[in-house]
């Protein structure tokens, strides 16, 4: 068998080609609410009709466009969608040195909110549709299968006018075999060893109220039977500890890859964390407590008190009081088993618990998409691991996830020195990606692309 080499490209031109969409795209305020993704949008179509390419306009609420293009392959294999959003977080403008909407590139940084949440791989995505547009155009040369631009509205709201109104009313649209979105693809650093991070599985969601019922009263009287106490010793029950152990496949795949990259006496104490034995003893005493938080979220379904409620007077004890959990499931807990577990947790009978499923997560398999995304790091960073990853929060993959499309949430970023991670610079203030992560970005994507073609 003889193995094409892949073409020499003009990287340089297409990681500024790149940067041009992503400044062009960061200037386009769309803060949600209310969105106003038209702008994305408008800005899309525009550089697909300069290449011959009309795109699709989905827009459900007046503003909330979706943006659809399809690039024909030879329709030898199924389709592969590049999937983004255009919608961002607000912002607290006193907080940044840069003006959020500039589109500013200062330092080797290109600075704005969405930069790394998600207009960067919009950006990518966009540069690379054109590229093989282009060399289809050029060559004759197609890809096996159609390469579908799917940028949404609404993301950051819950989706019901971006992906979830798609899934509902054009499902036709959603025709493929993967989908590339958001989740994953950040390299972290352990023990000198680079681990980048393939999101192939989503922890689910589900809102639990806690409504705690006591007697009422005047204040100046108080009395053993008070809603706001027995909420309270709820609270602190419930956040005294993690909630039982559960460990899918990924998980279990995860950390004994993460484990095998380093030293024998932290390889044995990772790999602990996976006996239910021992699992909360050897995190609790790991040196880096952010290590431990995100590991315990990955072994544990996680409930959060975030949102208190009680009272409406000074001197009126409350008869009833509530606090809103968000709960994070690991796929396969339903909201009777979540319910069940709180209940071990909250005995008490005056702690009504109510659970409002919201998503209930997903695992996906391994696929030759997982292999493309290996072969493409290797290409970059030889020594770097690839391990699969599950996804704490939740993204538009979940959407994808029950029509059997295999999502993995991989947006190619390099972990950089004095550079927060980029998990905190998303939503955060000064939110940006250097042009060297958008070149990183560009070859990687590339290659996935490019090698999931052959295989
Ligand atoms: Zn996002």
């Amino acid at each position: 068998m003889t193995v094409r080499a892949l073409p020499t490209l003009d990287w340089d031109a297409l990681t500024a080609e790149a940067a041009r969409h992503l400044q062009a795209l960061l200037r386009c305020d769309t803060i949600n609410p209310p969105g106003n993704e038209y702008l994305a949008a408008a800005y899309l179509r525009e550089q697909l009709l300069a290449e011959g390419i009309e795109p699709q306009l989905i827009e459900p609420a007046p503003g909330r466009v979706s943006l659809y293009a399809r690039l024909p392959g030879t329709g030898a294999q199924r389709p592969l969608l590049l999937v983004s959003h255009t919608d961002v977080v607000p912002v607290e403008r006193a907080r940044w040195s840069a003006d959020p909407f500039g589109g500013e590139i200062r330092d080797g940084f290109i600075y704005g909110r969405g930069a790394v949440d998600m207009k960067d791989m919009l950006a990518l995505e966009l540069t690379l549709f054109l590229h093989f547009a282009r060399q289809a155009r050029t060559t004759g040369q197609r890809l096996s299968r159609d390469l579908v631009l799917l940028a949404v509205a609404d993301e950051e709201d819950g989706g019901a006018l971006g992906m979830g109104w798609i899934v509902a009313n054009m499902p036709d649209l959603l025709d493929a075999e993967y989908a590339l979105n958001e989740g994953g693809g950040m390299g972290v650093e352990l023990g000198g060893q680079r681990i980048y991070l393939c999101e192939m599985a989503q922890k689910g969601s589900i809102r639990v109220t806690l409504r705690a019922q006591g007697l009422p009263g005047h204040a100046s009287i108080p009395h053993g039977n008070q809603a706001v106490a027995h909420l309270a010793r709820a609270i602190s029950r419930l956040t005294a500890g993690p909630l039982p152990m559960h460990v899918i496949p990924t998980v279990r795949r995860f950390i004994t890859i993460l484990a095998d990259t380093q030293p024998r006496a932290q390889r044995a104490v990772l790999r602990q964390t996976l006996n239910p034995l021992l699992s909360e003893a050897v995190l609790a005493r790991l040196p880096d407590p952010n290590l431990a938080n995100a590991l315990r979220a990955l072994l544990h379904n996680t409930a959060t008190p975030t949102l208190l409620r009680a009272g409406t007077a000074l001197n009126v004890i409350p008869s009833e009081a509530t606090v809103q959990v968000d709960c994070r499931i690991i796929p396969g807990t339903t909201p009777a088993s979540l319910t069940a577990e709180l209940r071990q947790r909250i005995p008490d009978p005056a702690i009504a618990i109510e659970a409002e499923p919201h998503s209930p997560g997903y695992e996906m398999q391994r696929t030759p998409l997982f292999d493309a995304i290996q072969h493409a790091i290797a290409q970059q960073e030889p020594r770097a691991v690839v391990a699969p990853y599950l996804f704490p929060a939740v993204s538009d993959s979940r959407y994808l996830a029950p029509r059997g499309i295999t999502a993995y949430g991989f947006v190619p970023h390099q972990p950089e020195p004095g550079v927060p991670p980029v998990q905190s610079l998303a939503h955060g203030h000064d939110e940006r990606i250097s042009i060297a992560n958008l070149t990183f970005g560009v070859r990687v994507l590339h290659d996935v692309i490019a090698t999931l073609d052959k295989l």
